[in-house]
Parts: structure tokens; sequence; C-alpha cells
């Protein structure tokens, strides 16, 4: 058979621990045996990104803004006890805080959905797309301890000498206070890559906040998706067939347990960072679970929404049994095929990412699969599959098509 031939490289990030072994045999097993792959490869394994001073995770983000599709391996995001284990000369940032903060981009997380592993929310039949807004709120709040009575007043000066005061309350006491802010140029960004994410995958997206309670901050985000909604993307939704719609955050919530899914729901920063935990640990596992990055502007960089799976590198190194589960990268590498196929008009490829997905979930519907997942499953007699078999079996199921 011959290999697919590609056009334009993919940008490879590769990354840490469990996922960069992971990283290697999903490459040699279930791409380049098939796809003659082209990518620009950059190292984010913390080694890499301590000896470059992180040069190479900022150079892989303009990469991407270069080409268009990235995806990446988990990476590790150091603490302290990794300055230890790695001798740091810093504590490098997180590379997804950079990449995203290059690309000005919106993470999209939605679950691989495979029969015998099935959502706690039994009327849940389709993914449930979750897309959080990375900017602002209380992530970047100032807050005070309030010591005892006094006056709190909320107080902009404009560089043209507008000053605006409000007061927030008259202490009698002791008490807490917080400042939040956000911008009109994040929040529109958000919405675009909302709006244009709807649109690549065909599916009706919903935005909610609390506008009722809070008329001037929610109530902006609510006009900005609004007004750009309306003058730039109503016509493109109604012939793509979809929808968009504002609700109330609780009735949203309402209705997401009620739904069957097969949507996408955007959320404000808090919003998103606590629903995408339930809707994930609904769904099943966090190893089931894909996450794409998009730039308004129509950038991708799809990645596992799980991390570099330190306990069962620890157990590989010291030359034990894994049974670490791939799907969620194998996806991510799906994912960033079909889209460069898609972009670069190469249907084999674009076919070539069906198929791959369609393995993997064949394979595990099959009995086949890793330990986390023969956990939960509500199929019987599973084998259990270690790391490489699995991968392995996958290929198998692939050749057998
Ligand atoms: P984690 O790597 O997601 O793993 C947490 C636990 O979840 C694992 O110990 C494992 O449970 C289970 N798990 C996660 N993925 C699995 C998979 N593919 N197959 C089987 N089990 C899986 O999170 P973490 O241990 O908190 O973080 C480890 C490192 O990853 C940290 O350095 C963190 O900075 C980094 N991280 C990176 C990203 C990213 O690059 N996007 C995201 C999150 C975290 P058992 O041990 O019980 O089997
Ligand atoms: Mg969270």
């Amino acid at each position: 058979m011959e290999k697919i031939k590609m056009t334009t490289p993919l940008v490879e990030m590769d990354g840490d621990e469990m996922t960069r072994v992971l990283w290697k045999i999903i490459k040699e097993e279930l791409i380049c045996p098939f796809v003659d792959l082209k990518t620009e490869y950059y190292d984010l394994g913390l080694v890499s990104r301590n000896e470059t001073d992180d040069k190479v995770t900022f150079d892989s983000a303009y990469a991407t803004q270069k080409y268009g599709v990235a995806v990446k391996c988990a990476t590790i995001t150091p603490n302290a006890a990794r300055m230890t284990e790695y001798n740091l000369k810093e504590m490098w940032k997180s590379p997804n805080g950079t990449i995203r903060a290059i690309l000005d981009g919106t993470v999209f997380r939605a679950p691989i959905i495979v029969k015998g592993i099935e959502p706690c929310v039994k009327n849940w039949k389709k993914p449930i797309t979750i897309a959080r807004h990375a900017y602002g709120d209380v992530y970047k709040s100032v807050e005070i301890d309030v010591p005892g009575a006094g006056t709190a007043e909320l107080v902009f000066k404009g560089t043209d000498g507008t000053v605006i005061t409000e007061t927030i309350h008259k202490f009698e006491g002791p008490g807490v206070l917080q400042g939040q802010h956000n911008v009109d140029e994040s929040i529109e960004s958000f919405a675009r890559s909302c709006f244009n994410y709807a649109l690549d995958i065909k599916q009706t997206l919903w935005f909610a906040t609390k506008d009722t309670i809070s008329k001037k901050y929610d109530h902006s985000f609510k006009d900005i998706f609004q007004e750009i909604f309306d003058k730039e993307y109503k016509d493109k939704f109604e012939e793509a067939g979809i929808e968009y719609f504002y609700t109330l955050i609780d009735d949203a919530v309402a209705r997401v347990m009620k739904s069957e899914g097969g949507y996408i729901w955007a959320c404000k920063n808090y919003d998103g960072d606590v629903m995408s935990d339930m809707v994930s640990s609904a769904f099943g596992s966090l190893a089931m679970m894909t996450s794409v990055l998009v730039s308004p502007d129509g950038k991708y960089e799809y990645e596992a929404a799980h991390g570099t799976v330190q306990r069962h590198y620890y157990k590989y190194l010291a030359g034990e049994e894994t049974s670490t589960n791939s799907v969620a990268t194998i996806f991510a590498w799906s994912g960033a095929l079909r889209k460069r196929g898609e972009l670069d008009y190469i249907p084999e490829l674009m076919e070539f990412a069906d198929k791959l997905e369609a393995a993997t979930i064949k394979t595990i519907e099959d009995g086949k699969m890793t330990k986390d997942l023969a956990l939960i499953t509500s199929l019987e007699n599973v084998t259990v599959l270690n790391s490489e078999d699995f991968i392995k079996a996958i290929r198998e199921t692939m050749e057998a098509e």
C-alpha cells in the first residue's frame, strides 16, 4: 500500500513522561506505516524547555501561527518538586498557558464516546463539548481581606481624566473584597473561536452566564456574543443548519442534564473550569477526553486533556508493565491530520483520520482495552492490554478492515 502524502507539515510538539513514551509508539505503529508523515518537530519535553530557556515553546506556538495546525503531547508544568527533579534554571510557565496566550485561543474539550463506557447521565448519547474562556475574571482578580469597619469603593480613572466611582459596601466589621475584570478584545476572540468551531464541527452553540444578576459584567459577555453573531455568523449558521442561543446559566445546567448531548456549551472562565470537570467525569474517564485550542483566526492545536501520567511513568522506568490509555493522544493525532487534510484538500488524509478513530473505538468495543477502562466498562470478558499491546491491537484492527 502506498503511503498518504502530505503537503504542509504538522507542528509536532513532543512532551513528557508516560505520554512521551506513548507518543513514539503511536507514531511508529499507527501513523508512519500509513502516512508519509511531514512534521516540524519541537521538543517541549521539560529537559529541552530548560535547555532552550523555554524558547522552544514560543517557537512551537509561532510555527502553529505559520502552518495552522499542531499536535501536542502532554507536558509537565513545573512546581517545586520538578525544580529539583529536573534541576531547572527557572520554574518555567505552563506550555499550554504560553501557547494559548500567543494564539489567543479558546480550549474546546470533548469526550470520546464508546459502547461499554456509559456516562453516569443515562440520556447522554452524544459528546458535550465545553468551551472555556481562558482570560480574566476571578483568575486575574485582586482581593482584600477587610480588617474592620470602613467603606469599599470601585474606582476607574480614565487616561482622559474620566473618573467613575461606585460604593461597593459600607463595612461595619471585617469581611472580604474582590475586584475582577475582563476586556472586550478577549471576549470577542472567545466568541469568534466559539462560532468558528461550531461551524467547523456543525454543532449548535450555547452560551450561558448570570446576566440577570450581573447586569453590566455578564451582560457585556452576552451582548458581545450576540453582536458578533448577528453581524458575522448568522447566515453561516443558517446555512450549516445549526443554531446559536444564549440562556441563563441555571437554565443551561438544567437543559444539559436533560439533553442527549451533541452541542457546544460555551462558558466563562470559572464556569468552564468547573463544568468541564463535571462533564468529563460524568462521561467516564479523563483518559477519553480530547482537547483542541482554536484561535479566532482559525489556527488549531490538538491534544489530550489529561497530563503526563507521572505515576505510570515511574512504573515504566522501574521496568514494570503499564497499561496507560493512549486513546486521547491518538485522537489528538487524528484530529490534527484530519484538519491538515481539510486545509490542504487531501481527502485520503481525512479518511485515514476517520479510519484510525474508528479502529480505536472498535478495538475497545471488541473488548480489548487498557486497565482504566476495564475497571469501568459494562462489557464482559474484556482483555486488559498493556500500553504497547493496546496500540498494536488498534493497528491490527485497522489492517483487518
Ligand atoms: P494526569 O497525568 O492526568 O494523571 C492523573 C491520574 O489520572 C493518573 O495517575 C491516572 O490514574 C489517571 N490517568 C490520567 N490519564 C490517564 C491515561 N491516559 N491512562 C490511564 N490513566 C490515566 O495528571 P497529574 O498526575 O495530576 O499530572 C502529571 C503531570 O501532567 C504534571 O506534571 C502536570 O503538570 C501535567 N499536566 C499536563 C497537562 C497538559 O499538558 N495538557 C494537563 C494536566 C497535567 P492512576 O494513577 O490511578 O492510574
Ligand atoms: Mg478544574
